[in-house]
């Protein structure tokens, strides 16, 4: 009561305790902060308190006797430089590792705590929609398929009957950070056998177009420690999500269930839909610009 009783908010320090166990909604007790501050040195954790702490804020004012790895020291260097870090030849050996045609898959998925459907384990990632950018070659212009489910039933079998038909059995298959799309396509081969040989011979194509990023092969200041695609796509193109009403997966999740299982007006509904198609479509043309980026840095063209 005392507390609340003030006229003035009390002083507050930041510390592990915003974040752990639970990450503290106020966001104003960290404005202070400069734009590239220890808080955003890659995969730092603890130690950035300890800097912090000891009057070290800015990633530039690091001393050597901190030991920072080899990712965190790119970083760093790209920081205090402003440009960002290209190495020509792990890029270029990624994009040699690429087959003609690509396709370029994103998933968007729920995971409720009280699993919708038979089978299905609580917090499992099921797919409701996917979308796909097809690429001939490099002459050619990509093509677009997606699917998205409408009502209430497991979206699973028809949406791998959707994607088994536009997903050719050559190729390279990009997905950003595979490793989740590779789990909804194995939980999938589990729930719906008929599908396994066909699902095993998709993973065995699934590249990571997160790989350079994670490897900070590229790496722009602008990503400010994080390779995620969210945080790359406008850092590498400049261009991002900001046109559109859905931008991240756990608000597309949300708004899905929402439009397909709460009682929101048929109108609002369909504009959640519809904003469901653009969303899931960005991240895969997102991808396509990213290596079409990735080409200009190496080879020029
Ligand atoms: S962010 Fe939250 S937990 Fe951290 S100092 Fe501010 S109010 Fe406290």
């Amino acid at each position: 009561m005392e507390v609340v009783n003030r006229d003035t908010c009390p002083e507050m320090v930041i510390g592990p305790h915003c974040r752990d166990p639970y990450e503290c909604p106020l966001t104003d007790c960290w404005e202070h902060l400069p734009e590239h501050s220890v808080f955003s040195l890659y995969w730092n954790g603890k130690k950035a308190f300890e800097m912090y702490n000891s009057g070290v804020i800015n990633i530039s004012e690091i001393p050597l006797n901190y030991r920072l790895n080899e990712k965190q020291l790119v970083q760093q260097a790209s920081v205090i430089s402003g440009k960002p870090h290209v190495d020509k030849e792990a890029i270029g050996e990624f994009l040699a590792s690429l087959e003609y045609p690509i396709y370029y898959l994103d998933f968007e998925t729920i995971g409720p705590a009280i699993p919708l459907f038979d089978g299905v384990r609580p917090y499992q990632n099921v797919p409701f929609q996917y979308s796909l950018h097809f690429v001939r070659d490099k002459n050619t212009e990509p093509v677009h398929y997606s699917y998205l489910t409408h009502g209430t039933g497991d979206p699973r079998p028809r949406l791998l009957a959707e994607l088994q038909k536009v997903l050719g059995d050559s190729g390279s298959i990009l997905a950003y950070n595979k490793g989740f799309e590779e789990g909804c396509l194995r939980d999938s081969a589990t729930a719906f056998p008929e599908y396994s040989d066909w699902i095993d011979q998709v993973c065995g194509r699934l590249v990571d177009l997160l790989s350079p990023f994670s490897n900070f092969h590229y790496y722009h200041p602008a990503q400010k420690g994080s390779a995620s695609l969210k945080k790359v796509l406008p850092a590498i193109t400049g261009r991002g999500y900001d046109d559109l009403d859905i931008s991240d997966g756990q608000i597309a999740s949300l708004t899905f269930l929402a439009a397909n299982y709460g009682d929101i007006p048929e109108t609002d509904s369909e504009k959640v839909m519809s904003d469901l198609e653009l969303y899931c479509g960005r991240d895969t043309e997102g991808m396509i610009w990213i290596v079409e980026k990735l080409y200009e840095l190496c080879i020029g063209n």
